[in-house]
């Protein structure tokens, strides 16, 4: 059986996928973004284009 609540809980709290720290969310004009307080994830979501951009693994 699938856990729909993990599920959902994984999507919606992001974290960094380098050291699991929680992802600041920021929203401009043009894009929400969620990136790492220390540098080493960022995802721009565009959502009027329906487009993600993800820099990951940045040291
Ligand atoms: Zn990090």
């Amino acid at each position: 059986m699938i856990n729909m609540f993990a599920f959902l809980k994984s999507m919606l709290s992001a974290n960094c996928p380098l050291c699991r720290h929680p992802l600041q969310v920021e929203h401009t004009r043009l894009c929400s973004i969620k990136s790492c307080p220390k540098g080493h994830y960022t995802e721009e979501t565009y959502s009027h284009l329906g487009v993600s951009v993800v820099y990951d693994g940045m040291e």
